[in-house]
């Protein structure tokens, strides 16, 4: 079959995070609502440490299934496993289809908490050190021997 007209977005996923072993994009509402605000989700929740990052940055806009949207994603995602796409979505990855899907639906929520808390007032956004201390913790979540997805 023909391949999906963001191969570039995909591809550069596999290039530069050699983790990633699959990627998902989405227009999913609220991630995008972020996107067409240009604001990155911030750490409203701890959830968002799934994305083994603090934040998720947001791209400046570019046209959709074009390289430079590749290259301006990849420029500002640094250590995070999700960035927003100006105006269009989000793009993640994660070590398996499962892992990805559920980086993109966590984000999806925390995007979301981030809309409704910015609709009524001004979010509290977790410090860095708080959120050194939910990456420390995830790395021992769940269950002992069971397979991790995400977080
Ligand atoms: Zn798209």
């Amino acid at each position: 079959r023909k391949p999906s007209s963001e191969w570039a977005l995909h591809t550069t996923f596999y290039k530069h995070k050699p983790h990633a072993r699959a990627v998902v994009h989405t227009h999913s509402m609220f991630c995008t609502t972020m996107a067409v605000l240009g604001e990155p989700i911030r750490a409203v929740h701890y959830v968002i440490g799934d994305a083994g990052a603090a934040e998720v940055p947001c791209a400046p806009y570019q046209l959709f299934g074009t390289e430079a949207l590749a290259e301006a994603a990849m420029e500002v995602c640094g250590k995070s496993n999700a960035v927003l796409l100006g105006n269009h979505g989000l793009v993640c990855c994660g070590k398996d289809i499962k892992g990805a899907y559920g980086l993109a639906c966590n984000l999806e929520y925390v995007a979301e908490l981030q809309y409704r808390a910015m609709s009524i007032g001004k979010p509290n956004v977790l410090t860095e050190e708080q959120m050194a201390e939910v990456m420390v913790k995830f790395q021992s979540y769940g269950q002992p021997g069971a397979k991790k997805t995400g977080y």
